[in-house]
């Protein structure tokens, strides 16, 4: 498979048994470490998954701590909106994939660091020969599907994972999959309908979060390696930012879990539908969809439709279509919004970022009227990329 490699550069003062004592004298200091920890560093490897906001601290931490090497998957490339959390990526990168920006940040940080990347999707198909040959594997992901096939290749190759996640303010940490503890499926059995849970694009993250989280992980995973100490095994820590509050929650092993249970009815990685991945034009199948292009004919005719935006207010303070209401998607799930809508006929669209939500609406609006209405397809950022290029994308 395709991957960019960057071997070590070995420096004066370094060989491949003992590492540069200048460099990693703050290491040296702890009698937990020492130099027999640091070149057990030295020895390890650890596989990324993903490069974005919880793999920048992930990935600089351990390219730092002198880990020997590091893999890194991610098929994404920089974005301008990544850069106000996905801190090795810089402004220059915008466009650059994810890897070869973060194969750049490693090695400058840390030439004695083998850094491999491999830009491409993590798939059922090359999960387990990427994680193989592999001490630790980290998630630092953002998706349903991705977590899940990162658990399940975990334990069938009975690797610790150190995991991540971060929602708004809210974040968490633990190690599945290490001694006895539980694997991520214990825990979390199924995953959520896609649709079920709002895209990662559209509920936001503070950008300092995952810097907090994916300390964590580096931690945890540095600590995984040496054997020191007492892993976050066991236990899912769960940090609110607003609230500046850390708790601990045991999680167990469940004995009749699918993957790492008695009988076990996982035995190889399948892939899941993506919960959490960017809206899909087809993502509406039982709803009617107008394209940008007919919706703003429609708009400048004689007979413009009712247009309902269901986004946030926050999301309309970046963008938003110069016609129609608002009605947030929450107020027509709890139905305290349906009284907005006496003016709907079946010309009506809703909108929101990507087509989601829009669609969503469709369905509760039928259910609640009988009103069969339609949606964006591909929501503002198709209308941003068809209709008016000079609006703001997020
Ligand atoms: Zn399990």
């Amino acid at each position: 498979m395709p991957s960019v490699t960057r071997p070590a550069k070995l420096r004066a003062g370094t060989t491949p048994d003992r590492p540069d004592p200048r460099r990693y004298a703050r290491h040296l200091l702890l009698p937990e470490l020492g130099m027999p920890g640091q070149e057990r560093l030295g020895q390890s490897r650890v596989i990324v998954v993903g490069a974005g906001g919880l793999a920048a601290p992930v990935l600089s931490y351990l390219a730092a701590a002198g880990v020997g090497r590091v893999t890194v998957v991610d098929d994404d490339a920089v974005d301008l909106s990544n850069l106000q959390r996905q801190v090795i990526h810089r402004t220059e990168d915008v466009g650059v994939s994810k890897v070869e920006s973060a194969i750049r940040a490693v090695h400058d940080l840390n030439p004695d660091v083998e850094i491999v990347g491999v830009p491409e999707r993590l798939t059922a198909d090359n999960a387990l020969t990427l994680f193989a040959d592999h001490d630790v594997v980290v998630d630092a992901t953002d998706n349903f599907a991705t977590r899940y096939l990162v658990g399940d290749a975990c334990v069938l190759l009975g690797l610790p994972l150190v995991w991540g996640s971060i929602h708004r303010f809210d974040g968490q940490v633990t190690v599945w999959s290490y001694d006895e503890g539980p694997c991520y499926r214990c825990v979390f059995p199924e995953a959520p309908p896609a649709g079920a849970v709002p895209s990662c694009a559209e509920a936001g993250v503070l950008g300092a979060l995952p810097g907090v989280i994916g300390a964590m992980q580096a931690t945890e995973a540095v600590k995984v390696l040496l054997g020191i100490g007492e892993p976050l095994a066991g236990r899912l820590m769960l940090y609110n930012a607003l609230h500046a509050t850390w708790s601990s929650v045991p999680v167990q092993r469940d004995p009749e879990c699918a993957v790492c249970g008695a009988h076990p009815t996982i035995t190889t990685l399948t892939d899941t539908v993506a919960s959490c991945a960017p809206p899909v034009p087809d993502a509406a199948d039982d709803v009617r969809e107008v394209d940008a292009l007919a919706l703003a004919d429609q708009v400048a005719g004689d007979h413009p439709p009712v247009v309902v935006d269901v986004r946030s207010e926050a999301e309309r303070d970046i963008v938003r279509l110069p016609i129609g209401i608002h009605v947030p998607i929450e107020t027509l799930r709890d139905g305290t919004g349906l009284g907005r809508l006496d003016a709907i006929d079946a010309d009506t669209v809703f909108y929101c970022k990507g087509g989601t939500r829009s669609a969503e609406a469709v369905r509760l609006v039928r259910d609640a009227t009988g009103v069969e209405a339609r949606s964006l397809a591909g929501g503002i950022l198709a209308w941003i990329d068809e209709v008016d290029p000079t609006l703001a994308r997020y």
